[in-house]
């Protein structure tokens, strides 16, 4: 039996597996895939000590990092995943999709997420063309242009507010009447001279030759549909959790999210931790997914010498 398994090799799954290898804690690294969900980007702006780097070369750095420390400590399962986990004597066993077994004491959930895709025409065929799934990290490509946020909830709201400060417009599009958000964002949001709104509709069609070059929306209750002359789509309709794995044996929020201990990502169950966008922590990066995870495993070392 091993000290710890880490599940997922995003940000999160990397960072705890420097640190647990650096302790001497004997574990497992079990990734789907190493880099995680930005690893599509052409550039990273934000992660701290790089002015900009590729999603590539994020990939890269991140199995170099980890691969200084394979061995003796640390064994890397790359391209497997997990299916299930569950509680055994002494700690817990993960089972993977290949059928091998892995026991620990402890365990990381590092599973992170996947943001809940656009589904009309175009909206596949352009994502990366002018259809993104994040605003912090692609919003700077569109400055002076006219953009369309999809999406009525915090996130929508937020995003919108975000790209106000450098694009010519921005256009909600919203699948409701009114907005759930908190009141004050909303009316600062919606204030904003260069905000419009388009409500009770929802994207009917992408439009665009090599990017985006527009965006067809319908009103839910006329079926009459208008044209956005956009360059941008920025989607926040949700993420999904990669927790399926982990339903019934950690507490899971309404949409499937770990519920952590924000002071050290402890679970609800005593030797499982969770850290980046598996969880429910409020804000989705990098940083903040590998800050986490940090802080899992200096509690999991202590929890780990002291039982
Ligand atoms: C297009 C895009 C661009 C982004 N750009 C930026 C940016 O510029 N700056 C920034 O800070 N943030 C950016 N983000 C957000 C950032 O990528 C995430 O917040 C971050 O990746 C979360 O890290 P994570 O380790 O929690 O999870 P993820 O990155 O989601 O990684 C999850 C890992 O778990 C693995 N996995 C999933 N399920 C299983 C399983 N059952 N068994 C085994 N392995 C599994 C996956 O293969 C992957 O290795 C971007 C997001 C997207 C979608």
């Amino acid at each position: 039996m091993k000290d710890l398994i880490i599940i997922g090799g995003g940000p999160a799954g990397i960072a705890a597996s420097v640190y647990a290898a650096r302790k001497r804690l004997t574990t497992v690294l079990i990734a789907e895939e190493i880099g995680g969900q930005s690893t599509v980007s052409e550039g990273i702006e934000n992660w701290i000590g790089t002015v900009r780097i590729s999603g590539e070369d994020l990939k890269k750095s991140f199995k170099e990092h980890i691969n200084a420390y394979k061995g003796d400590v640390l064994e890397i399962i790359e391209g497997d995943r997990v299916e299930g986990l569950e509680k055994v004597e002494g700690g817990f066993s993960a089972l993977t999709r290949d059928g091998k077994t892995f026991t620990a004491r402890a365990v990381l959930l590092a599973s992170g997420a996947g943001r809940r895709k656009l589904v009309a025409p175009g909206a596949e065929k352009f994502e990366n063309m002018g259809v993104t799934y994040c605003a912090s990290c692609d919003g700077p490509l569109f400055s002076g242009a006219d953009v369309a946020v999809v999406g009525g909830g915090n996130a929508g709201l937020e995003t919108a507010a975000q790209l106000l400060a450098y694009t010519k417009s921005v256009t909600l599009i919203h699948r409701h009447s009114t907005f759930k958000g908190d009141a004050i964002t909303v009316e600062k949001v919606l204030a904003h001279p260069n905000m419009h709104t388009v409500l009770n509709s929802e994207p009917a069609e992408v439009l665009g030759d090599k990017f985006v070059s527009g965006l067809r929306v319908k009103d839910r209750t006329t079926g009459e549909e208008t044209e956005l002359p956009v360059s941008g789509i920025f989607v926040e309709i949700g993420v999904i959790p990669n927790t399926d794995f982990a339903k019934g044996v950690v507490e899971l929020d309404e949409i499937g999210r770990v519920v952590t201990n924000p002071k050290n990502q402890h679970t609800s169950v005593d030797g499982i931790w969770a850290a980046g966008d598996c969880t429910d922590e409020l804000y989705h990066q990098n940083n903040i997914a590998a800050g986490d995870a940090v802080k899992a495993l200096e509690d999991i070392y202590q929890w780990l010498m002291t039982h």
